[in-house]
């Protein structure tokens, strides 16, 4: 008899990924791929490009940090967790 099969989670670790704190909406954002383009909540700041080229902005005057973070992604839905102070 089949073992019924669980879904295989599809979740993929982003290590030391580019990420960028908005510290107007304190939304931290990061791009995972290429065409993955996000933008923070307040729409002050974006970041593309995933691993291939990161590339970002920022509307002129916005305040915001640039830095590395893990992060895990789930590629079916894309939706992402910040991994910070988790372990270690
Ligand atoms: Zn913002």
């Amino acid at each position: 008899m089949a073992k019924k099969q669980k879904k295989p989670s599809n979740k993929k670790l982003f290590k030391n990924h580019s990420s960028m704190l908005c510290k107007n909406c304190n939304t931290t954002i990061m791009s995972y791929h290429r065409h993955d383009f996000n933008h923070c909540e307040c729409g002050n700041i974006f970041i593309d490009g995933g691993t291939d080229y990161t590339r970002f902005g920022c509307t002129p005057g916005s305040a915001y940090e640039s830095f590395l973070r893990d992060w895990e992604v789930d590629m079916d839905t894309g939706e992402k967790t910040l991994l910070d102070f988790l372990g270690e």
